[in-house]
């Protein structure tokens, strides 16, 4: 067992989150599409971790309703991002974990962070074992400036300094950090479960 995964998964169940842990991508996968009440819609977030784990033709292929706006085009995609809103479940990754159990994300829109925190109640947050940081909230930050947005940049082709150096945000025409939110502990009135995966997954 991968011994920096269990100690995060320690850290975030004491912070009221239910926590499992994987060896690879198809078994968390798997797990997902069983755990989830069959014919409930599910709403994803925009995550590059769910695109890799081919995660939303294996709901779909389980006779789910998936709610994802990656491919969608930009006058639907907001349409979309409402009905994930509104599903039952949701799924996302995270931007980075730190391993006494802080979630740390950015969100340009905001869709992904508002339905972590409210909206479905069950929410899937993926986190494959390259998300996690053992600094502290200022190393989360650290690897999402440095490693989460310009990887993100690069693929979405956006001119934003970090694509192709440091952040400025003063310089920024196109920023995917606008918003900043921590989970220090699970939100009331759902269920947050953390699916760890010993791979390396998205951003
Ligand atoms: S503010 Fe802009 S340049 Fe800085 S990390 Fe975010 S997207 Fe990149």
């Amino acid at each position: 067992m991968n011994d920096m995964l269990q100690k995060t998964a320690n850290a975030l169940r004491a912070r009221g989150y239910e926590v499992t842990i994987w060896d690879n991508a198809a078994a968390a996968r798997d797990f997902i599409a069983n755990d989830i009440p069959a014919g409930q819609d599910v709403g994803i977030g925009g995550c590059e971790t769910a695109y890799q784990m081919g995660i939303a033709d294996a709901l779909r292929q389980s006779g789910h309703a998936v709610h994802w706006h990656r491919g969608v085009p930009a006058s639907e995609a907001g349409a979309v991002r409402r009905a994930a809103m509104l599903s039952p479940n949701y799924l996302c990754s995270a931007n980075a974990v730190t391993e006494d159990g802080l979630i740390v994300q950015i969100d340009g829109t905001g869709n992904r962070v508002g339905a972590m925190c409210y909206g479905p109640s069950t929410v899937y947050i993926v986190v494959g074992r390259n998300k996690i940081v053992s600094g502290g909230y200022q190393d989360a930050v650290r690897r999402i400036k440095k490693i989460a947005c310009p990887q993100n940049a690069r693929r979405l082709g956006l001119q934003t300094p970090c694509a192709t150096g440091e952040c400025q945000v003063s310089a920024c025409q196109h920023p995917m950090c606008n918003i900043f939110v921590t989970l220090e502990h699970a939100p009331n009135a759902k269920t947050t479960k953390i699916v760890l995966i010993d791979e390396d997954l998205g951003y």
